[in-house]
């Protein structure tokens, strides 16, 4: 395989790159927008794409939305066309991985994570607890546990609480209860110059309480590109993997098959991608994307005429 070649391109070599593509698969936040800021020019250069009979999909790692709200964010910001079909994120995955993978219908999943996850499993049909009872003042020793827990699922939880991870580690010394994180992102970056600890952190935890390994769904793992190909199928040769985050983002792009593009409005920078590029470490090679923008905006020019 040859070692992928971290391109910084720019006009035409733009134009051919999407000429090439029939779709384009986005990553949200850091490429088409930056909590509540829309990217500059990210809403047209969607229209443009579609005007030019792209498939354009939005591949999102953040779990603490259903599709239906990402639909009014896109709304909000000013995105005029984008449908709910062509949203996938960590939750609705982690629900269809739930539902047709692990096809769990008899028991339950405890779920560690917020209102976007419920939302999903509640809409694939899953059956869940939601770790946000109100036992406070309980201990792990005295607080009820559900008989039937056939998973433990973990995402971004800003009501994270000692007890509900202890009830996670108590579900989990059974080795036939799966383990499953809706991402493994490690912290993100807020407003301010303040972060917050990702899902990742948090199965981390998990993870070494049990000395098991959670099995992750989203990004960079193949199965959300296959719940994208199953529904549309989209041929990773002739797909395009847009992101900001060298080891979730482009990682992805690399483990199914596509091209990728690095756009430099995020987390990673070019002096990162640029580290792995020369890093002697043959499994960082995947970390390394094949072209670099500083930001989508500069497909614009190409797509206007
Ligand atoms: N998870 C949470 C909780 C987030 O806040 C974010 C970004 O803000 C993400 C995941 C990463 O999202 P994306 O994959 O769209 O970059
Ligand atoms: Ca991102």
């Amino acid at each position: 395989v040859s070692s992928r070649g971290c391109q910084k391109i720019r006009g035409s070599q733009i134009r051919d790159l999407i000429d090439s593509k029939h779709s384009v698969l986005f990553d949200c936040d850091g490429v088409i927008w930056n909590g509540e800021k829309v990217v500059a020019g990210a809403t047209e250069v969607v229209s443009l794409l579609k005007r030019r009979g792209k498939n354009v999909f939005f591949v999102t790692n953040n779990c603490t939305r259903p599709r239906e709200k990402y639909v009014q964010k896109f709304s909000r910001l000013g995105f005029a066309d984008v449908a709910q079909e062509e949203i996938f994120s960590s939750a609705y995955c982690s629900a269809l991985y739930l539902r047709d993978v692990a096809k769990v219908q008899e028991g339950k999943v405890f779920v560690i994570g917020g209102d976007g996850v419920y939302e999903e499993l509640r809409d694939a049909g899953v059956p869940f607890v939601e770790g946000d009872v109100d036992d406070s003042g309980m201990t792990i020793v005295d607080c009820p546990l559900e008989a039937d827990v056939k998973a433990v699922l973990v995402g971004y939880d800003d009501k994270l609480s000692f007890l509900k991870l202890a009830k996670a580690c108590c579900y989990l010394q059974n080795g036939e209860c799966l383990f499953l994180a809706t991402d493994p992102d490690p912290w993100h970056l807020l407003r301010e110059g303040r972060v917050t600890p990702g899902s990742g952190s948090l199965t981390a935890a998990l993870e070494t309480a049990t000395g098991r390994k959670a099995t992750v769904i989203g990004k960079p793992s193949r199965f959300m590109f296959e719940c994208i190909a199953s529904q549309f199928g989209v041929d990773p040769a002739q797909s395009l993997m847009v992101g900001d985050r060298l080891e979730t983002d482009i990682l992805f792009g690399a483990n199914c098959g596509m091209e990728t593009l690095l756009t430099l409005t995020g987390v990673s920078t070019l002096q990162e991608a640029q580290g792995y590029k020369d890093s002697d470490a043959p499994d960082k090679k995947d970390y390394v994307p094949d072209y670099v923008v500083d930001s989508i905006a500069d497909f614009l020019p190409l797509l206007e005429d």
